[in-house]
């Protein structure tokens, strides 16, 4: 995954990656439910230097978790397709969500969290750290 390259469903914004996920985690909480419209996210950690806008400028939307920090959302403004996140705890630090990659095949998430807040047919790899809520620091 030395080097991959994403974008948004209408192509307006489109980036580039290079480097390593400092890890790849499947999100259950209702945060990532809504954003996503789907039943958790997917979201790999990059240092944000690692991470290039090659194309377009994805829209911003910022609002406060329930832990207090501010996070913010990136996502195109034309399609509403959902990029990147970071919040104000995790300073140079950015996420992008996995569905948003050209080829997310070699995505293998290590952990899962907000596991207290999983739909009912959502079914946990054997293979992955579960947490009830965030993992403990
Ligand atoms: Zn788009
Ligand atoms: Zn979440």
């Amino acid at each position: 995954m030395a080097k991959f390259t994403g974008g948004c469903l209408c192509g307006a914004v489109r980036y580039e990656v290079s480097g390593e996920p400092t890890r790849i985690v499947n999100c259950h909480c209702d945060d990532c439910r809504k954003v996503t419209g789907s039943a958790f996210a997917t979201n790999l950690f990059f240092k944000d230097s690692d991470i290039t806008v090659t194309q377009g400028t994805p829209k911003v939307f910022q609002h406060t978790s329930d832990a207090g920090s501010t996070m913010t959302k990136e996502f195109c403004g034309n399609c509403g397709s959902q990029l990147f996140g970071s919040g104000s705890r995790g300073v140079g630090m950015k996420s992008i969500k996995a569905g948003s990659m050209d080829d997310p095949s070699g995505v293998v998430p290590a952990l899962d969290i907000y596991i207290s807040r999983k739909l009912p047919g959502v079914v946990l790899s054997d293979d992955t750290e579960h947490h009830e809520e965030m993992r403990p620091q």
